[in-house]
C-alpha cells in the first residue's frame, strides 16, 4: 500500500519535489489542500497541473476516514464511529462549548480522538479495553479524524433554530461560527482547535504514530492547532512520559490516576503493576521539571472503589507533591460492567473535600453521560450488534 500523503512533513514533500523538479510553490499549493481545505480527493486540487497530480497519486495515497455511525446527545456532544480499511471500527468524541478544562474559555470545540483499535492495558472500568487490543492506528488515521469531523461539520446545513440550538448559540454565541455560512466540502472554516488524546486506546503504547500524527496537526503549514490545545491522557506508561518530556513540543500531560495509592490503583488498572504510583510519579516530576508546565491528575470517581473520603489524603498528597490539578470525573456506566457512579452528592462530597486541602479541583459532570462519551462503548455496541445481525 502507498504511503499516505498526509503522513509527509513539509520538508518531506519539498524534497520530493525538489527530485521531480516541481517548483517550491507548489508545495504550499499541495499542503493548503491537505490541510486547511481538507481535499478527500486529487481531483479537487485543481490548481496543481494534471500531471502532478497523477504523480502525486501514483506515489501517495489520500485516505479518509468512512463515517459508519453517529450519535448526539441533547447537549450536543456527538460521537463519530469510523469504520477503518480493514472493518475495524474507532471513535471520535466532539464536544462543544468546552468548559475550559484543557484549553482556555474562547475554546470552540474540543475534539477527542482514538489512537488505537481497542486497548491493551485493560482497565477494569473501561470500555476501550474490554476486547483487547487489535492494531495501531496509523498516523494518518488519527490526524484523520480531525479532517473527516470538520469536513463532516462543512457539510452540514446550517443549524436548525430549535430552542435547545438557541440556548447553546447564547451560551456561546462564537462557538459556531461556520454554521451559518455557506457550507463547501473545502470550506477552510475551522471547527476543531482543542484536541484531547482520550479515545480509545493507550496513546503512548503507539508513542512514534502518535507524535507523527501530533506533529502535523500542530505543524504551521499543517493543522495548526497549537501544541498546549493538545492534550494527552495515559494510563501512565512511565517510560514514555519520560521521553515525552524529552520532546520540543509543549503538549499537555493528563494521568489517568483513579487510584492515589497503589492498593486502590492496582485493583482497577493492571498497568499499576507494571508501573506502580512511585514510578509513574517520579516520571511525572520529571516532566513537570523538564517542560515546567501543569500536569492534570484524572481521578474517575467509582462508587465503592475510589470514591471514600479516606482517599482525599492520598490523592491530595500526589497533587501537591507534583503541582498538578484534579479533575473529577463521575464514571459512566459501560454495559456489562458491574462498576456504579456515585451520586451527585457523593461527588460533590468528594470535590469538596480535595478542594479544601488546597489542590486545584475540578468536577466534571460529564456532557455526553447520555450518548456513552466514555470512550469504546459505541464501538462496543456496533460490534455487538454486527455479530449478532
Ligand atoms: N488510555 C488513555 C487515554 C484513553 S482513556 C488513558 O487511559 O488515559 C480516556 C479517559 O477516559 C481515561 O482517563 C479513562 O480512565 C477514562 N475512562 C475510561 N472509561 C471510563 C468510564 N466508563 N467513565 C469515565 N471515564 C472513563
Ligand atoms: Fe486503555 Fe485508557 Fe481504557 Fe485503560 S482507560 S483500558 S489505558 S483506554
Amino acid at each position: 500500500m502507498l504511503p499516505d500523503v498526509r503522513q509527509e512533513s513539509r520538508d518531506s514533500i519539498a524534497a520530493r519535489f525538489t527530485e521531480w523538479e516541481v517548483p517550491q510553490y507548489r508545495v504550499d499549493q499541495l499542503l493548503q489542500w491537505l490541510w486547511p481545505r481538507r481535499a478527500a480527493s486529487w481531483d479537487e486540487m485543481t490548481n496543481l497541473p494534471k500531471a502532478l497530480r497523477s504523480r502525486l497519486a501514483e506515489t501517495y495515497s489520500l485516505r479518509t476516514l468512512e463515517l459508519a455511525r453517529k450519535q448526539g446527545s441533547r447537549d450536543t456532544t456527538q460521537k463519530f464511529l469510523w469504520r477503518l480499511h480493514d472493518g475495524a471500527f474507532v471513535e471520535s468524541v466532539l464536544i462543544p462549548a468546552n468548559p475550559a478544562l484543557y484549553g482556555d474559555r474562547a475554546d470552540r470545540h474540543t475534539l477527542c480522538v482514538s489512537t488505537q483499535v481497542g486497548c491493551a492495558y485493560g482497565c477494569r472500568f473501561c470500555a476501550s479495553g474490554l476486547e483487547g487490543w487489535k492494531r495501531n492506528l496509523a498516523p494518518w488515521e488519527i490526524s484523520g479524524q480531525v479532517l473527516a469531523i470538520e469536513r463532516w461539520h462543512a457539510s452540514q446545513p446550517a443549524q436548525p433554530t430549535t430552542p435547545e440550538a438557541t440556548d447553546a448559540a447564547a451560551a456561546q454565541p462564537a462557538a459556531n461560527p461556520t454554521a451559518t455560512a455557506t457550507p463547501t466540502a473545502t470550506s477552510p472554516g475551522r471547527l476543531i482547535n482543542n484536541l484531547v488524546i482520550m479515545g480509545m486506546g493507550e496513546p503512548l503504547a503507539n508513542y512514534d504514530n502518535l507524535l507523527a500524527a501530533l506533529r502535523s496537526l500542530n505543524a504551521p503549514w499543517g493543522g495548526h492547532i497549537g501544541a498546549r490545545k493538545i492534550t494527552i491522557s495515559t494510563s501512565g506508561l512511565a517510560p514514555r512520559i519520560r521521553q515525552l518530556g524529552t520532546e520540543p513540543e509543549q503538549f499537555q500531560l493528563a494521568i489517568s490516576l483513579h487510584g492515589a495509592t497503589d492498593a486502590v490503583r492496582s485493583q482497577i488498572m493492571p498497568v499499576n503493576r507494571k508501573h506502580p504510583l512511585a514510578e509513574l510519579t517520579a516520571a511525572c516530576d520529571e516532566y513537570v521539571q523538564r517542560k515546567g508546565r501543569m500536569i492534570t491528575l484524572e481521578y474517575i470517581l467509582i462508587q465503592g472503589i475510589n470514591d471514600g473520603l479516606d482517599q482525599v489524603p492520598h490523592l491530595a498528597r500526589l497533587a501537591q507533591r507534583l503541582n498538578a490539578k484534579v479533575n473529577l470525573i463521575p464514571y459512566n456506566k459501560v454495559d456489562g460492567l458491574e462498576w456504579i457512579r456515585p451520586s451527585d452528592e457523593r461527588c460533590r462530597a468528594f470535590g469538596s473535600a480535595l478542594d479544601a486541602t488546597g489542590v486545584v479541583t475540578t468536577l466534571r459532570i460529564e456532557k455526553g453521560h447520555d450518548i456513552d462519551a466514555a470512550c469504546g462503548q459505541l464501538r462496543l455496541r456496533t460490534e455487538r450488534e454486527l455479530a449478532t445481525a
